[in-house]
Parts: C-alpha cells; structure tokens; sequence
C-alpha cells in the first residue's frame, strides 16, 4: 500500500471514487447479465413447454368433447345433421391451428422424429372424422357407425397426445431444476463477488483514510512548528541583538497602543528618552567593543529598574534607549528617572574621556502627561527628544522633565469647543 502513500491527498480521494464507481460498474453489470439470463429462462419454460403442453392439452380435450361428442349425438339423433356436420368441421380446423401453432414452438432434436409421428396419427385421425362427415353428405345412414372402431381411434390418438404432454412436462421440470440450480449458483457468484468488492473498499478506504489522517498529523505538527518558528522571527524581528532589549520598530507598535490605551482612559503616560554621555570618546577611549560592553551594562540597568508589566524599554538605535510608563505619574516617573541615572552612575564604569564624572552617565528626556487626543507619538517623541537636549545642555548626568498637559491645555480646550459647535 505504499503506493496510496505516495499519492496526494486529492489523488487519495480520488482513487477511492474510482475504486467505488468500478465497483458498483462491476456489481451492476453482473446483475444485469443475471437478470437477462433469468428471462431466457423463464422465456424458455414459458414458451418451450408451458404453453405446448396447454396446447396439447387443447387438442386433446376438442377430440373427446365436440369430435366424440358429435359422433355420439348422430347415433343418439340429438342434434340436426347440418349441426353434426359443423362441429366436427369446427373441431377439425381448431385442432390442425392448434397444432400447427405447437409446431412453431421451440424443438429440441430428439422430440422431432416423435412431433412427426403424432402429426401423421393426428391426420389419420382427422381423416377419420372427414369420413365419418362425408358419408354423413352422401347421404348415408351414420348410426351404424362403430363405437368400437371410434373408441380404438380415440384410444389410440389419446396415448399419443399423452405421452407428447407428459414429455413436455418432463422437459419443464428439467428446465426448472437447471433454472434453480444456475439461479443459486449465479446468487453465490454475486455474493462472493460483492463480498469481495466490499472487502476490497474496505480495505483500500481503510489505507487511503489512514494515509489522509497521517497526512494530517504532518500537517498539525508543520502548522505547529511554523506558528513557532513565526513567533521566533516575530521576536527576532522584534529585539536588539546587543543588548535583548525590545527594538524601535517594537516601540513604534507598543507606543501607538499604549498611547490609544491611555487616551480611552484618560491616564498617565509617560515617555522618556535616554542618551550615553559622552560617548564618542568612550569609543575613542576604551575601543568599541568595549563600547558595547557598556551599552550592555547599561541597558541590564534599564531592565533591572523597570519590572512592571506596564513598564517598557527600548534600544531607539546607537546609544539611545527609551522607556514608556503607563498609569505612572509625574513624581514618580520623575524619581524613576532620577534613580535610573544614579544607578547608571553606579555601575562606576570608568570613562576617564568624560568631562561631567569620572564614570559613565546619562541624561534623560522625560515626558510625562495626562494623554488626550491631541497628544500623538511623535509630540511625545519629539518632546522627550527636546527635553534630552536641555539636559545635555544643562552638563548632562541629569534629567529634564517636561509635562506637556498643562503647555497643551489651552489648545486642547480650544480643540474640544471647536467640536462642540461643529456637532
Ligand atoms: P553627548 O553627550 O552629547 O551625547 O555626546 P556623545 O559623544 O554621546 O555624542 P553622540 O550621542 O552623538 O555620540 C554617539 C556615539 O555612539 C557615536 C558612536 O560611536 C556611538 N555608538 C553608536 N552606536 C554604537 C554601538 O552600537 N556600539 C558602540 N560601541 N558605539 C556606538
Ligand atoms: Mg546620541
Ligand atoms: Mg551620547
């Protein structure tokens, strides 16, 4: 059955439509064939011996009844001579279309020799009554007819006729016997044939659903490792490969649904933007793989500071970092940012090409706000970048805060009267 494995799972399916439809051609064509021999047969009891042996049986009657019967009435002097004269002309012309019709009917060979036996016994007969009519013409006086001689003719027809007839029912009784016996022969053929067809299905279904299912499974498990594989390169695509922390394009889909979050709510949020003092020189100094080393160490620091759920923080690009807070407000994302810097300062990673301490610092831009509609991503963003740049202004090693609600609430204001008066 390797072969159903090899196919494809339409090619399955449909070699197992094949496989029935060939099966039920197979079924009804031996059923056709069973039936079209059971007509011949019937046919062939019907017309071969049925109906002679009724015919026969005819004949046979017309002699003892209206032939025997007429004779008898001339001596008793029962009926007129023309009535006489007509029956037995009647009888005489039924009992030779009678037989003329038996003799159309299907022969085997070794009845012929005995049919045209009869047939001369039926015309010696027949010409015995013509006599018996002619003489009846001329005039002749028919009671001295002698019921010896026509009960010998009787007699004599009557043994014939009935050994025709009782051949013929031998002949039916042979014919249903072998009709029985094909019949059952025929039933067991069809059964076995059907039983083996079934089987056949059965087993070949079987195979092909197997083949199916396991087709399945393979296909359950590839989804499965794909969905994983997927969520890998998600996170890969997701993540900075220096320092494992979440990259800008991550910020960039977390800053939108933070910010779309906070402003159904009306919460805080909070945006700062952080910056490597100095570190130019750091490279200059310490070469840059050491320069690495400290953009490790600090981004450790970011992530050891910042363990809520609702707390993340980014590599933005170079040795820029940012952090978004929600439900966080201005104090304390102020301390927050006051105890990043310091804790920065006391990783003590020397940086003696630094002009505001003698180890690495940082300066941070914080935005912190109450977020409305009017606020979007790229104010926060540009605030924040703002704010950086005051406190590199201010000697670094600092942070400057800025909380752009209350600079923004007048045009807010302004914002929502307009939409009022519009609706
Ligand atoms: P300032 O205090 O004004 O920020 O001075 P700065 O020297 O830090 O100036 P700036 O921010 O413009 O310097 C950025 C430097 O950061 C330049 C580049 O050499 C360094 N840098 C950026 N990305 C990487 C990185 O992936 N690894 C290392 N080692 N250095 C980087
Ligand atoms: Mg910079
Ligand atoms: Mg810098």
């Amino acid at each position: 059955m390797y072969f159903i494995e090899t196919l494809k799972l339409r090619q399955k399916l449909f070699f197992l439509f094949i496989l029935i439809t060939l099966g039920l051609i197979l079924v009804g064509t031996m059923s056709a064939l069973n039936i079209n021999s059971m007509k011949k047969h019937i046919d062939s009891v019907y017309f071969g011996s049925l109906i002679p042996v009724h015919e026969l049986n005819e004949i046979l009657q017309t002699y003892h009844g209206s032939l025997v019967g007429s004779v008898y009435s001339i001596k008793s002097a029962g009926k007129s001579k023309s009535e006489i004269n007509s029956d037995i002309v009647s009888s005489i012309a039924k009992i030779e279309k009678i037989w003329k019709s038996y003799e159309t009917h299907f022969k085997r060979d070794e009845e012929l020799a005995y049919i045209d036996y009869v047939s001369l016994e039926i015309q010696s007969i027949n010409t015995y009554f013509l006599k018996i009519l002619k003489a009846s013409d001329e005039g002749k006086d028919l009671t001295l007819i002698s019921i010896n001689s026509l009960e010998k003719h009787m007699l004599q027809i009557h043994a014939v006729l009935k050994k025709l007839i009782n051949y013929e029912i031998e002949i039916a009784e042979y014919e249903r016997k072998t009709f029985l016996s094909t019949y059952n022969v025929t039933m067991i053929q069809v059964g076995i044939i059907f039983a083996f067809i079934i089987i056949g299905v059965l087993f070949i279904s079987f195979y092909v659903f197997r083949s199916i299912q396991k087709d399945h499974s393979h296909l359950e498990i590839a989804t499965r490792k794909l969905k994983i594989v997927n969520k890998k390169l998600e996170n890969v695509s997701y993540t900075d490969s220096l320092t494992t922390l979440h990259n800008r394009r991550y910020f960039n889909l977390i800053c939108e649904r933070e910010l779309k979050r906070a402003q159904r709510i009306n919460s805080y949020i909070t945006f700062m933007m952080l910056d490597i003092d100095y570190f130019k020189q750091y490279n200059d100094t310490y070469g840059h793989p050491q320069g690495d080393e400290a953009l490790k160490a600090v981004a450790k620091v970011l992530k050891d500071n910042l363990k809520r759920p609702s707390d993340f923080v980014f590599r933005l690009g170079g040795e820029e970092f940012g952090v978004l807070l929600t439900q966080t407000n201005v104090e304390d994302s102020v301390t927050l940012a006051k105890e990043i810097c310091s804790a920065v300062r006391k990783e003590e990673i020397e940086h003696e090409g630094s002009k505001v301490h003698q180890f690495l610092t940082i300066s941070i831009g914080v935005v912190c706000c109450i977020a409305d509609e009017a606020l979007l991503e790229n104010i926060l963003v540009s605030r924040a970048d703002a704010m950086l740049y005051k406190a590199k202004e201010n000697g670094r090693n600092s942070c400057e805060v800025s909380t752009y609600i209350t600079e923004a609430t007048p045009q807010i204001v302004a914002k929502k009267e307009e939409k009022k008066l519009s609706a």
